[in-house]
């Protein structure tokens, strides 16, 4: 079991998981955050802090969600780990509930800043 990040982060990217999470198993893009799926513990402490509700649990995603299990094992492979929660856009709020955010998807890495 783990839990995933799924689109609804791109842009709006608070990071408030980053903070919370035992095991520091986020890793940054350019505009999205993803969970290491072999390294998440299924603790579940960072569901609740995502705003935009971007954090699911493997075990509620419907059949034709399954695909964010590999979304985020393959991002968390290429992209740096981050501890420590960045700038949040500033126009974060804007896209709050906004559906079907993949296009908007960036495949760049993101800023870890220090650690
Ligand atoms: Fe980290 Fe726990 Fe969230 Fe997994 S469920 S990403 S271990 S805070």
């Amino acid at each position: 079991m783990t839990y995933i990040v799924n689109d609804s982060c791109i842009k709006c990217f608070y990071q408030d998981c980053i903070i919370v999470c035992p095991v520091d198993c986020f890793y940054v893009g350019e505009n999205m955050v993803v969970i290491h799926p072999d390294e998440c513990i299924d603790c579940g402490v960072c569901e609740p802090e995502c705003p935009v509700n971007a954090i699911v649990p493997d075990t509620r995603l419907k059949p034709d969600e399954m695909h964010w299990i590999d979304f985020n094992h393959k991002w968390s492979e290429a992209w740096p780990n981050i501890v420590h929660k960045g700038k949040v856009p500033d126009d974060a709020s804007d896209w709050d509930n906004v559906p079907d955010k993949m296009k908007y998807f960036s495949e760049e890495p993101g800023d870890p800043g220090d650690d």
